[in-house]
């Protein structure tokens, strides 16, 4: 793995969570982008070398809308940058995690991504992501 990519903050109005943080960071989001597979719409903020990622629901049975429900607003998962996003889920896989999706899906901001269940890794839900290059767009 190398550096956290990002870090995502479940929210329940991406729009008034886009007014909050925009306060907070002293710079506006950069980009808003919808990923229809998972049903959220998601909102990047750089802060110096950093991602933030607010997601809101797009509809009720959206994985955040019931990580909302249990939990309330805030941190969801912490994103690591990897190179070969498939050789980390068989690695990690063989150290006994627990891979929600063994094939990577297409997430926002132009990676493909892998989830950990947060019960194999202490309760924290785990993203890893790689940057979708020309030659392996799927
Ligand atoms: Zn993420």
């Amino acid at each position: 793995m190398n550096k956290i990519e990002h870090i995502g903050i479940a929210v329940k109005s991406l729009k008034d969570s886009n007014t909050l943080f925009t306060k907070l960071f002293g710079t506006p989001n950069y980009k808003i982008e919808t990923v229809e597979s998972e049903g959220v719409n998601t909102s990047f903020f750089k802060v110096g070398d950093n991602k933030i990622e607010l997601l809101e629901a797009t509809k009720e049975d959206s994985p955040i809308a019931k990580f909302i429900e249990k939990k309330g607003e805030g941190i969801h998962h912490i994103a690591f940058d990897v190179d070969d996003i498939e050789a980390e889920i068989m690695r990690l896989k063989a150290e006994g995690f627990i891979v929600l999706n063994e094939i990577p899906k297409k997430g926002a901001d132009n990676k493909l991504v892998a989830f950990l269940h947060p019960k194999s890794s202490n309760g924290v839900l785990i993203e890893l992501c790689q940057e979708i290059k020309q030659e392996n767009i799927l």
